[in-house]
């Protein structure tokens, strides 16, 4: 038997300050949460709304469940497939100005599905190698060749795109970097999925309900409309419930329909999330004052942590690292700001490329600016 040697890693592990461990919350998800019987302001989730303990959106769910039931109880293709999750695919192409769209259990099987349907040894898949990690294995999975570009390193993606002959080509990215927050060129982009005839997949977990007109995402947000980008949007970030969905010209959705094998071989989500998810988009759709709300604390918090002996990484979103570089410093500074109440994860390798720990710092728009001027203060004080 193994247990010594996965033992053995895991120690090797916690030398390295790498051991990860999970919280147990025991309050709902909103700024002020409840851990191990101590309350925090938290700057963690990806609630970036604050929707996932809206009270329209529980109201909606209990109606759901009173309505639909419990389980879904078989897979989309079998008789899994209920009215709620029929309109809310509806719902959601018309909301991001596509033909069709599709919804998955989750953004990672979403990914997963995608890239598998759509390419296979024959092909090759482009990645940003900063992408997140349901993407890579996505490409895994797929068995099509991969190559990854340098972050944002357009001339080094054309420079792939060209080598390549034969098969489809598939390019892949965050919208916004999941860890970075900083905004994929999508225009540069999907110019040169033009020029190579390529497909483009853009992950919008982070964008959608938080960027663009109304809360379209990234796409609209950078005023890009092709039929060749299909768009995957997460529902358990800024929508605030569970789930995800890809839209795609009808042709692409049929086809994720017969070949995603994380779409075909799967049981439905409940369709009572699907309920909650209708009531969620209308809020999204609504939700302008809370955006801009957003917008003014993401400008507090950069304006009030320039002068930090840490550097904010460049980004406009609600995603703010703060870069401490070293592993144990990062856990320190996190640990630091946990025993003055407030709770900012430390992000450290492999999530992101070595001597690159940072503090990922999430801004809500549950937030107050009082909050923010907390986390302002705390992390002043630790630098001294
Ligand atoms: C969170 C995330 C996913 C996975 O979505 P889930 O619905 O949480 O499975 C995919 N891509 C990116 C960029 C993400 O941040």
């Amino acid at each position: 038997m193994t247990f010594a040697a996965l033992q053995g890693d895991l120690d090797e592990r916690a030398a390295e300050g790498l051991l990860r461990q999970r919280r147990t919350l025991q309050t709902p998800q909103s700024p002020h949460i409840i851990v191990d019987g101590k309350p925090y302001l938290a700057f963690s989730s990806n609630d970036y709304l604050g929707l996932a303990n809206h009270p329209q959106l529980i109201q909606a769910l209990q109606q759901g469940a009173a309505t639909w039931g419990v389980g879904a109880g078989a897979a989309h293709l079998v008789n899994g497939h209920f009215t709620p999750h029929h309109e809310l695919e509806q719902s959601l192409a018309a909301f991001v100005g596509k033909p069709a769209a599709l919804l998955f259990s989750t953004g990672f099987m979403a990914n997963l599905g995608v890239v598998q349907a759509l390419v296979g040894k024959d092909d090759t898949v482009y990645a940003d190698k900063l992408n997140h990690a349901s993407l890579n294995d996505a490409m895994l999975l797929s068995r099509a060749s991969m190559q990854r570009y340098r972050h944002g390193d357009m001339s080094h993606l054309e420079s792939l795109l060209a080598k390549q002959h034969g098969g489809r080509k598939l390019v892949v990215t965050d919208a916004v970097f999941s860890m970075d927050g900083d905004i994929a060129p999508l225009p540069e982009l999907l110019a040169l999925c033009e020029k190579h005839d390529a497909w483009l997949l853009v992950d919008d977990a982070h964008g959608f309900g938080v960027l663009g007109q109304q809360g379209r995402g990234s796409l609209s947000h950078s005023g890009l409309d092709s039929p060749r980008i299909i768009l995957m949007g997460t529902l358990g970030k800024a929508a605030g419930v569970s789930g995800a969905f890809v839209a795609a010209e009808q042709v692409v959705v049929d086809s994720l329909v017969n070949n995603a094998h994380s779409y075909v071989y799967t049981t439905a989500s409940p369709p009572a999330l699907a309920v909650a998810l209708l009531e969620s988009l209308t809020l999204i759709e609504q939700g302008d004052a809370m955006r801009a709300h957003l917008q003014r604390l993401i400008a507090k918090l950069r304006a009030g942590l320039s002068d930090l002996p840490w550097q904010l990484m460049p980004s406009d979103t609600a995603i703010q690292p703060l870069l401490v570089g070293d592993n144990k410093q990062a856990l320190t500074l996190s640990e630091g700001l946990r025993a003055r109440g407030i709770w900012v994860a430390a992000i450290r390798p492999p999530t992101v490329p070595q001597r690159t720990a940072r503090l990922r710092i999430t801004l809500s728009a549950a937030h107050t600016e009082s909050d923010v001027q907390r986390l302002i203060e705390a992390l002043h004080a630790l630098a001294c």
